[in-house]
This record gives C-alpha cells, sequence and structure tokens, in this order.
C-alpha cells in the first residue's frame, strides 16, 4: 500500500457511523519526508466542508503559531487521529477512534517521523497508548503539555490543540513557547 491507496481507503471509509454525517473525509497532509507528524483530534465543520485541514479558525491560530515557531507547513506533515467531522464537535467514542487509528498507524509507518507532536487530549492518549507510555489520569494530561517522551529513537511531543485559545486567549503565550520547541528536538 502506498499514501495514494491509503487516502482513496479514507475518502471511501465506511467503517464508522461518522461516513453518514461528514461530507469529506480529510486526509493528511504536507511533506511525506518530513521529520515532524502533527496528530490533531478531528476536522472541524469548515474542513469538512471544504475538504482540507486546518482552514478553520483553529487553523487560523493553528498557521500563527507555526509561523511564530518558524515551522513551514510544507516541511511538516499534518493529520488528525480521527478522519472524519465529529457533529457539534463532539468528543470521538471509543469504538470511532479504534475504527479509525488504523489510518494514522499506517502514516506513521509511512512517514517514519523522528517527532511525534500531539495536539491535545485525544491525540496524546491515543499515541501514549500505541507506545506503551504511562498514561496519567485523564486530569492530569494537561501536565504532559510541552514535555518530551523519548520511545527508542523517536520523541513524543504533546502540546495544546490550537482550538484551547479560542476558548482561553490568554493561554497563547505558553502554547506558543511549547510550538517554538518543536524544530529545537529535531537533531
Ligand atoms: S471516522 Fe475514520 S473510521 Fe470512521 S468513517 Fe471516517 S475515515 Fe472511516
Amino acid at each position: 500500500m502506498d499514501f495514494n491507496e491509503l487516502n482513496g481507503k479514507i475518502k471511501s471509509c465506511t467503517n464508522c457511523r461518522l461516513h453518514k454525517s461528514r461530507k469529506n473525509a480529510i486526509t493528511g497532509e504536507g511533506n511525506f519526508n518530513a521529520k515532524i507528524i502533527l496528530i490533531a483530534q478531528a476536522p472541524g465543520e469548515i474542513e469538512d466542508s471544504e475538504g482540507k485541514m486546518f482552514i478553520g479558525p483553529s487553523g487560523k491560530i493553528f498557521d500563527r503559531l507555526l509561523q511564530n515557531a518558524e515551522i513551514q507547513r510544507d516541511n511538516i506533515y499534518i493529520t488528525n487521529l480521527i478522519k472524519c467531522y465529529l457533529p457539534k464537535c463532539r468528543r470521538p467514542s471509543k469504538n470511532e477512534i479504534e475504527q479509525c487509528s488504523a489510518y494514522l498507524d499506517k502514516e506513521i509507518e509511512f512517514i517514519d517521523p523522528q517527532i511525534i507532536v500531539t495536539l491535545g487530549f485525544h491525540a496524546t492518549r491515543y499515541i501514549f497508548k500505541k507506545y506503551n507510555l504511562n498514561q496519567p489520569p485523564k486530569k492530569e494530561y494537561k501536565n504532559l503539555f510541552g514535555k518530551q517522551f523519548h520511545i527508542n529513537e523517536r520523541i513524543i511531543f504533546p502540546v495544546r490543540h490550537p482550538t484551547a485559545i479560542l476558548f482561553n486567549p490568554e493561554k497563547e503565550k505558553i502554547i506558543q513557547e511549547n510550538y517554538n520547541m518543536i524544530l529545537k528536538l529535531l537533531s
């Protein structure tokens, strides 16, 4: 299987109930030779309509965080844990994560990144589980943001999702500091 085949499967996927309410299943975007992969939770409503990642309100914040951190979108690969819009931006269910995460696993296998940046709770929890990292209780996940976890040659780096700034603009400074670390992690 290659990326074309994988993305074709995602676009036509009916493995969970989200296929009934989505307009577009959103595939990952960016550089297939990237050393850094960023994993968000799921597409928003605008992304669902337009068929592209991070173009809605949180996408604007995401672009600003990357720009200030001097990270070019062309040099990284970005994707979601869940490929279809979650109605009313609700949380993903256990079943939806189980069904959809096989696509993310393949993307990680293809990209083979040096650094995995997880955006927010659900992507972080999935990656911690995948790599058998100690999982804290849910309310303590916030303590992981901005810290590095080493798995063999790979670094897992959880940061807050850009959406957090939509709800709490005063958090932008501290979140930006975490994004500023990303390029510094590259050896
Ligand atoms: S969310 Fe994932 S598993 Fe569910 S229909 Fe979309 S692509 Fe398939």
